[in-house]
């Protein structure tokens, strides 16, 4: 059997280590052939040494002195184009955080690869772009998100009029029960302990503001095809359901196990085969209880920002999604408060006066428009 070619852009992050990892376990199956890192030269340079792939390439810094054998490195956007369109790549594993991703999405779909996306930004801030790329240069999407990849999997065999709703679940981050008062004085160090997954800096913010569930909202809406209204979140504080789904009849599929998110990516490597895999083994028993909640909307501001951005389409998710990236940046720089994250994003949202975008051009430049004006609202948040 031949090995499946697989192109890994942010490999040096969590997603990054989730997928080597599933590589190393099926090295008679997949194979690295690039790997790509934001700046961390040394970082991309260990994972080179020990999966070997054909490219390297790091976005933003200067390839490291010293040749790896076997190994082309190249630098910047040009060859991140490259390692995401690579003829030897026939899956191409999306784990970069934000609107950085999508260029790369679109290229890859453009280009016929599968596409393991765990950059739900992609989606977010260019959702249509992205379903018609993958239409028009024959690219298969497949989800990595847990959530979607529990929904994915619950979806098999069925056809989409049998569905009635989907229920995202959410862990409700590290305040789940914080009062309003607690939440104004979290500190980054907090906000970055996550009760059940470790993860990027990034989405653990979003975690902790319910952000991230409303990316999930818009994600689920453009991968499933599910409008707004059957779109469901709600808080599972144990992260062993990962999502469900409602058919017609009443019945209710879910997708479960201990939280890891080697499965959901070696799901989208493999897919539609199921292939073997050691890891820790879900037992009922050690799970206990599983409970849920409501999302409490109102401590939680982010969350509703977000799906009405989604409802409201056109630029929206794009500047829900960049002014959530900059108050994040700001936030874990101590130049936010918490409570100030969604403050900022609706306050950028309510600024906006301009047409829906209809190409990347057009998304990078409300992308653009937005982290200014979210990095005024933070000036002027640290002025008063
Ligand atoms: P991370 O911060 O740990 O890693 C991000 C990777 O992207 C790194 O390799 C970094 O070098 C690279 N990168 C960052 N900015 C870049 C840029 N501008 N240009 C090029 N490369 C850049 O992030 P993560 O937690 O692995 O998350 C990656 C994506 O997966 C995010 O979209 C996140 O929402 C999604 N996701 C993550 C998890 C998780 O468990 N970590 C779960 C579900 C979804
Ligand atoms: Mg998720």
């Amino acid at each position: 059997m031949s090995r499946r070619g697989v192109a890994i852009l942010g490999a040096t992050g969590s997603i990054g280590a989730s997928a080597l990892a599933v590589l190393q376990q099926h090295p008679e199956r997949f194979q690295a052939v690039a790997l790509t890192a934001h700046r961390s030269a040394d970082a991309l340079a260990g994972l080179v040494a020990r999966h070997r792939p054909r490219l390297a390439v790091l976005a933003d810094a200067p390839p490291p002195a010293g040749a790896s054998a076997g190994t082309r490195w190249a630098s910047g956007r040009a060859a991140l184009l490259a390692a995401a369109t690579h003829p030897d790549a026939e899956i191409v594993l999306n784990a970069l955080v934000g609107a950085a991703g999508l260029e790369l999405t679109l290229a890859a779909l453009r280009a016929g690869k599968r596409v393991a996306l765990a950059n739900k930004e992609s989606l977010v801030c260019g959702g249509e772009l992205v379903l018609r790329a993958a239409r028009e240069g024959g690219g298969e999407l497949l989800p990595v998100d847990s959530e979607h990849s529990a929904i994915f999997q619950c979806l098999q065999g069925e056809v989409p009029r049998a569905v009635r709703r989907l229920v995202l679940t959410a862990s409700g981050g590290p305040f789940r029960r914080h009062t309003p008062e607690q939440l104004g004085t979290v500190r980054p160090r907090e906000a970055l302990r996550h009760p059940t997954w470790a993860m990027g800096a990034k989405i653990t913010i979003d975690s902790a503001t319910l952000a991230n569930k409303a990316l999930e909202v818009i994600e689920a809406h453009y991968l499933f095809g599910t409008p707004y209204e059957a779109i469901e979140a709600v808080v599972h504080p144990q992260s062993i359901i990962h999502s469900m789904v409602e058919f017609v009849d009443g019945s209710v599929l879910a997708q479960l196990g201990f939280p890891s998110m080697e499965l959901p990516v070696l799901y989208a490597l493999a897919y539609p085969e199921r292939l073997p895999y050691e890891a820790r083994r879900f037992d009922p028993v050690a799970a206990g209880t599983l409970s849920f909640e409501p999302v409490r909307a109102a401590q939680f501001p982010a969350f509703a920002l977000g799906v009405e951005a989604g409802r409201a389409g056109g630029a929206a998710p794009v500047i829900f999604n960049a002014a959530n990236e900059v108050a994040v940046a700001a936030f874990l720089a101590e130049r936010l408060s918490f409570p100030g994250i969604a403050s900022a994003i609706r306050d950028t949202l309510e600024r906006w006066a301009g047409d829906a975008p209809a190409s990347l051009e057009e998304v990078l430049a409300v992308d653009g428009w937005a982290r200014r004006t979210t990095e005024t609202f933070t000036r002027r948040v640290v002025q008063c």
